[in-house]
């Protein structure tokens, strides 16, 4: 099975395309700079992971954000492949069926 990619966010998305939970959760703790190519959680981390909390429970955001723009099967990993510490830019996520490395989650 291939990895599905969605349509990233641009310049030119109008904001009513842009997935709601990424205006409520992601949107409000990414920092991006005009010249800066890693998108960075300014969020909860937990052992180098940046998270997120609903109902008490922790969430990946790595994950949680490669939820929202592409789609693969849930026993697939994550991980970013910039290794970034803390960058979530979708472009830099990379899906493997296999885990790869010790940034996975
Ligand atoms: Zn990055």
């Amino acid at each position: 099975m291939l990895v599905k990619r969605r349509a990233l966010i641009n310049l030119h998305t109008q904001l009513e395309n842009i997935p709601k939970e990424w205006l409520n959760v992601i949107e409000p703790r990414v920092f991006r700079g005009a010249f800066l190519p890693h998108w960075l959680w300014s969020g909860a981390y937990c052992k180098g992971h940046p998270v997120f909390y609903v109902d008490r429970k922790q969430k990946r955001v790595v994950r949680f954000v490669a939820k929202i723009f592409y789609e693969f099967p849930d026993d697939w990993h994550t991980s970013i492949s910039c290794r970034h510490p803390g960058c979530i830019n979708p472009n830099h996520i990379r899906i493997r069926k296999f885990h790869s490395n010790h940034y996975s989650d």
